[in-house]
């Protein structure tokens, strides 16, 4: 058996979605199980009209309701058989009826909690589930959606929930083994429900996360995530022209990666599959025939110390300073405490005897941390910052990375610098505008020679 996994892109429309489906027929001797995300931008489209409704604006949510509905039958309607058009018209129609009863329902409450808004956001997937079965029976592929509210079994940490993974993998086992003999189960991503059966969601882009927990459940060969780039690449495109694909990388260099390119994988993802070690392959459904990026347990042997650069925007640097705090300990023990209770990740810090750096890129509670803090240290803030991060099993046997990296980014000011525990990676901070340039003048030091074996 083997999982293939459907973004959001990959089902955008009618037609990306006939594309998907001859994807699948063209590998129903390797016994497909499919994941499949919700139809392009809807998750967004809900959560946008269930804070609508919250908010009192129930007309606007109603007609975004509409719209979402429209354009679920303009594109879903002419995939299936045409006897079961009816059905799927009929089963079109009925959600849309729950989910605008829903948001009147918000709309009078006027309050928004996380378990309502993960009620609202299942749809997607509930829907692109069932259209994507749908069109694989139109096309002659027998294929069964099934409810993965039913088999993903969650706490209760709404938006955000963690599998409980005996019962999950016990009725993963039990029920998709046996139905992958006849036809392709079909689930959506991202949701889950708890024990009790109340809805749940796994985060946002959490459908990567279902095919790993689907995939390491059910032991299979390999897990792939298709989606709209060709795989890993050695830096944004966007930003860096020459940037490479990367033929294969490992779980640890891509767990680094999938944090800070979240855009192509869901970080967590790796984690059931690196346990079973089950290799994820990372591939594009507008161009199937394309190698992609193939992760694996071990360690790639590569000419270049650093695999991949990635950047993220939108980060946030705290400083905590305080003399008083001198030779004090447990200074940073209260810091933690302060972004533990807020519920805030952490991600790259620095200290110096007196003052702490950290960066997070969750700012919601970010005043209530600021006034926790300034109760017994100053607090500096500074919004608009980026990471740029050099990942590569080899760098930690490479001398003189440091000198290079910094050399390459002569007259750029850098802000924080962090070398994490695992020296696969070097962190650093820049202004948010200058890190086009940074992620440019380190693509061209250290990818100037690449090596033909890993890189393409
Ligand atoms: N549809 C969900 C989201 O947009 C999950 C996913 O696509 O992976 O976040
Ligand atoms: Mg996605």
């Amino acid at each position: 058996m083997i999982v293939m996994k459907f973004g959001g892109t990959s089902v955008e429309s009618a037609e990306a979605v006939a594309r998907v489906c001859e994807i699948v027929r063209a590998r129903l001797d390797q016994r497909p199980v499919v994941i499949v995300s919700a139809m392009g931008k809807t998750t967004n489209r809900l959560l946008a009209m269930a804070r609508h409704a919250a908010a009192g604006n129930r007309d606007e949510a109603l007609r975004e309701c509409e719209e979402l509905h429209r354009f679920h039958r303009a594109e879903a309607l002419p995939l299936p058989k045409p006897e079961e058009r009816a059905d799927l018209e009929k089963l079109l129609d009925e959600h849309f009826q729950e989910l605008s009863e829903l948001l009147r329902g918000l709309a009078i409450l006027g309050e928004l909690t996380p378990r309502s808004l993960d009620a609202v956001a299942s749809y997607g997937e509930r829907l692109s589930a069932q259209i994507l079965a749908a069109a694989l029976r139109g096309r002659g592929v027998a294929a069964e959606a099934l409810d993965s509210r039913r088999l993903i079994v969650t706490d209760r940490r709404f938006t955000q929930a963690t599998p409980l993974f005996a019962e999950t993998n016990a009725r993963l086992a039990r029920t998709i083994p046996p139905l992958a003999r006849e036809r392709v189960p079909v689930l959506g991503g991202f949701i889950g429900a708890t024990e009790e059966g109340v809805t749940t969601t796994l985060g946002r882009g959490g459908s990567d996360f279902t095919a790993s927990i689907v995939g390491a459940a059910l032991d299979v060969g390999e897990i792939q995530i298709w989606t709209d780039v060709d795989g890993m690449l050695t830096a944004d495109p966007n930003l860096v022209e020459g940037a490479r694909r990367v033929k294969t990388i490992s779980f640890a260099e891509a767990a680094e990666l999938a944090y800070f390119g979240a855009k192509v994988l869901h970080p967590a993802t790796v984690l059931p599959a690196v346990e079973k070690n089950i290799p994820v392959l990372i591939l594009n459904s507008r161009r199937p025939q394309a190698a992609g990026t193939r992760i694996v347990a071990e360690t790639v042997p590569c000419r270049n110390p650093v695999k991949s650069i990635a950047c993220k925007r939108g980060i946030t640097v705290v400083d905590v300073h305080s003399t008083r705090m001198l030779m004090a300990h447990g200074f940073l023990h209260r810091i933690f405490e302060v972004f533990d209770e807020c519920e805030t990740a952490v991600d790259l810090l620095a200290t110096s005897e007196v003052s702490v750096s950290l960066t997070i890129d969750n700012t919601e509670r970010l005043e209530e941390i600021a006034a926790r803090l300034r109760q017994f240290a100053e607090v500096g803030i500074e919004q608009r910052q980026a990471i740029v991060c050099l990942v590569g099993d080899n760098i930690r046997y490479t001398p003189g990375i440091a000198a290079r990296t910094f050399g390459a980014l002569a007259g750029i000011n850098v802000r924080m610098i962090s070398q994490g525990a695992s020296l696969r990676n070097l962190s650093f901070v820049v202004a948010e505008d200058d890190a086009p340039r940074a992620v440019r003048a380190l693509h061209e030091e250290f990818f100037r020679e690449a090596d033909p074996e890993v890189f393409e």
